[in-house]
């Protein structure tokens, strides 16, 4: 029986997995418009820039239970829920926060008005949730390691 050590090289990983530059998972400018509605824009180190509605981020919570509901339904992270076909459907408010924290300097706390408040939105999650810009930075990002 041999017990080899299988090493799991970057380039191996999937490109959610892959390590980002360090400016791109710093913000230089944080804003959230709760009183508008509108949502979080982020500036990055990088300069780039993200911007996300509040519906697409409570959809993408990433607390282990709505993780969980997510792979069972099939849906991916920010993707909104299927709408139910009920003839007297239940109106729903969209979804906003009705509190924003900043959780030490790595991460947002919402306070949702649903009243779900278990996700920690790390920068580097934000990050990876602007996902065309991924494989681009991941390249970067190994690039950087490798100097
Ligand atoms: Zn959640």
């Amino acid at each position: 029986m041999s017990h080899e050590i299988r090493i799991v090289r970057g380039d191996q990983l999937p490109p959610e997995e892959k390590p980002l530059p360090r400016a791109a998972v710093t913000p230089a400018k944080v804003r959230v418009r709760k009183s508008e509605g509108a949502g979080v824009a982020i500036d990055w180190a990088d300069g780039a820039s993200s911007s996300w509605s509040f519906a697409f981020l409570r959809n993408a919570c990433p607390c282990a239970t709505c993780q969980q509901e997510r792979e069972q339904t099939g849906r991916a992270a920010g993707e909104p829920k299927p709408k139910k076909q009920e003839v007297f459907a239940m109106y729903e408010a969209p979804a906003r926060p009705t509190e924003v924290t900043p959780v030490g300097r790595y991460a947002l706390q919402f306070t949702w008005n649903d009243g779900h408040t278990s996700g920690i939105y790390s920068w580097e999650y934000l990050r990876r949730l602007d996902e065309p810009r991924l494989e681009a930075l991941a390249v970067a990002g190994k690039a950087e390691e490798s100097l």
